[in-house]
């Protein structure tokens, strides 16, 4: 029998409405004071059940695994994520011959918070982002097996940066089914092939969010000259060459990624104008030559990690994109993105609308992206709802 937390009157309505967050604030009571990660029972003042979740300290006191009486058992992570598997077939990413990586499971998106489940070929990376997640790493692990049956040679958790402060420090990463005792994996996006390498590599090892919209740049690249700054793995370099660039600049703050981002350009064309450059893309930016530049990808690291940072974080977006259009090329392109969940598509608009005003430029929206449907956004938790992407023509 799990634990029991009994909510204040009225503080189940969120609940009514599916959203899958308990906040500390809502409890007027623990029957039993549950541990750490133990899936507990949620009761309304009059004591009707209402979810299931796991527990954890600290704002969020529980993420709601189901709104239902039914047991967190095989049989539950067995529905979830075949669920989540055929949600991947039928948007056709699943068993695909161009496009090899995905992501398969997206927390809220397939009401499995405090879960990600990427997959790389044959090997799944997984993070876990609550202790309760962590703690079913091995039935979750199960379970992709029997999924995905020769399709998964190996399952790597690397939750040892995602999990919450409260949860047990000594947690290392490390496969916990198979290894092919190789640690780089060479993947599919549309056809162009990355390397992935996800003991090393940023998050799981690869942004696959951006899958769509790298696909959208390739249309504005022909016969230009491009920068892609904050680049990592050299994504949206390599479709910018895909769409017929004459040069690409890559920047990052990161030796390692601009590696990455040089070794990924080789690994699809020979003898093509890539140059790279370790520094920070906001004084490469203002640095650079005006009018240099026909397109301009800017795909920053999230300026703001909470609702507090979020007057500061749009004042970045706001410089960062200032400087972008101050120095495009008069009829340039500009793909402009923010993936903090905490500023929404209104904020990131107001603030790219801001920089183009203060540079005088005319600037038409061409594109308004998104994240792609292996990252779906539960109706009832928009805030799983974190990438948008402006598309501008700059005059
Ligand atoms: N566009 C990439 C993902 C970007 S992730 C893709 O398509 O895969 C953000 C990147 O920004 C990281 O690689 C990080 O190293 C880099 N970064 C963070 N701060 C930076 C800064 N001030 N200047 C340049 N790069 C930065």
């Amino acid at each position: 029998m799990p634990k029991q937390i009994i909510l204040k009157h009225n503080r189940h309505e969120s609940l009514k409405r599916f959203h899958p967050w308990i906040f500390s604030g809502a409890v007027a009571k623990y029957i039993d004071k549950p541990d750490e990660g133990d899936v507990v029972d949620i009761f309304t003042a009059d004591n009707r059940f209402i979810a299931r979740g796991h527990y954890q300290t600290g704002s969020i006191i529980c993420r709601v695994l189901t709104f239902e009486d039914e047991n967190i058992d095989k049989n539950f992570w067995h529905k979830r994520i075949s669920n989540a598997y055929k949600l991947r077939e039928k948007s056709g990413l699943a068993q695909n011959r161009y496009t090899t990586a995905y992501r398969l499971i997206h927390g809220e998106g397939d009401m499995l918070p405090g879960l990600i489940i990427d997959i790389y070929g044959k090997i799944a990376v997984m993070q876990t982002h609550s202790t309760g997640m962590f703690c079913e790493r091995q039935i979750i692990c199960e379970t992709l097996t029997e999924i995905f049956g020769s399709k998964l040679t190996a399952v790597y958790d690397k939750s040892s940066s995602t999990l919450p402060f409260n949860a047990n420090q000594n947690v290392k990463d490390e496969y916990i089914f198979g290894n092919n005792g190789k640690n780089e994996e060479i993947i599919l996006e549309n056809g162009n092939k990355f390397i992935v390498n996800p003991e090393a590599g940023q998050k799981t090892g690869f942004f696959i969010d951006q899958r769509e919209n790298r696909k959208i740049l390739e249309q504005y690249t022909n016969k230009s000259t491009v920068l892609n700054a904050f680049c990592y793995t050299g994504g949206f370099s390599v479709s910018a060459f895909r769409g017929g660039a004459n040069l690409v600049h890559s920047v990052d703050s990161s030796q390692k990624a601009i590696e990455l981002a040089q070794k990924n350009i080789e690994l699809n064309f020979d003898n093509i104008n890539h140059q790279t450059f370790v520094e920070d893309a906001f004084s490469f930016i203002r640095n650079a030559e005006n009018s240099f530049y026909d397109v301009i990808i800017l795909d920053p690291p999230a300026f703001a990690k909470h609702n507090s940072a979020l007057k500061n974080a749009i004042q970045a977006y706001k410089r960062l994109n200032a400087a972008a259009i101050a120095i495009i090329k008069p009829g340039g392109i500009l793909f402009t993105f923010s993936c903090s969940q905490a500023v929404d598509r209104t904020n990131f608009r107001n603030a790219v609308f801001s920089a183009a005003a203060i540079n005088k430029r005319n600037a038409r929206i061409l594109h308004q992206l998104t994240q792609p449907a292996d990252h779906p956004v539960n109706i009832y938790h928009p805030e799983s709802e974190y990438l948008k992407g402006l598309v501008l023509y700059i005059e």
